[in-house]
């Protein structure tokens, strides 16, 4: 479902661009929204959510499909977490369409996936890992790096219940606006594959706003 935001960026508390192959780490509040701008065009923004205060309890994609009865993410989905509480609901959304079945790159599906050659390569898993060691004072640690959201990613699912990694469906400028529901830990790991043509094969920044 589209639907565009009213916020204005020169009103945001807080704003910073993430390169291609960064992470992101950051606390924001209840009440707080935070958006994810895609500012070239079909960048994957794979990102976890936990509640902040007790990071056992994090963002799940089977609690949040069962209670919306849909796989797709858009305006309107409420994120759930693993003791089925509301964490974060979507509020605008100028993609459309956000995955949350087909998990983060590693290292090590890049190797299945693609060739053993690839198992060097630098993943959405590594930079998560990353993110959390040089970041203890969050509490997380590697039994944390669960389900994801990956944001402005299209794997449709077919008729017959197959997962399908299609062409992006985002563009430049295209945002995605969470509202917090309880004070949420924020964790991306800006995608660093090389190897999938649903980028065009060309990560790019992307920025984050919060309000
Ligand atoms: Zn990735």
């Amino acid at each position: 479902m589209i639907k565009a935001s009213t916020l204005q960026p020169q009103d945001a508390s807080f704003r910073q661009t993430v390169l291609a192959g960064d992470y992101f780490i950051h606390r924001i509040e209840a009440g707080q929204t935070l958006r994810i701008l895609d500012l070239e065009g079909n960048q994957a923004a794979d990102t976890l959510f936990y509640n902040a205060d007790d990071p056992g309890e994090r963002y799940s994609a089977t609690d949040t499909i069962r209670a919306q009865g849909n796989v797709y993410l858009t305006a309107g989905s409420v994120l759930m977490t693993n003791e089925n509480r509301p964490l974060l609901e979507i509020v605008a959304d100028t993609c459309g369409r956000h995955d949350t079945l087909g998990g983060a790159c590693a290292t090590e599906s890049n190797t299945v996936r693609y060739s053993l050659e690839k198992k060097c390569m630098h993943a959405c898993r590594d930079s998560w890992m990353l993110a959390i060691n040089e970041h203890e004072e969050y509490g997380l640690d590697k039994a944390d790096i669960t389900h994801n959201i990956n944001f402005f990613m299209n794997v449709p699912v077919t008729a017959k219940g197959g997962l399908t990694f299609a062409d992006g469906i985002s563009d430049a400028g295209k945002y995605v606006e969470l509202k917090a529901l309880m004070n949420t830990i924020v964790l991306i790991s800006n995608c660093p594959q090389l190897n999938n043509p649903c980028n065009a094969y060309n990560p790019t920044p992307i920025e984050v706003i919060v309000w």
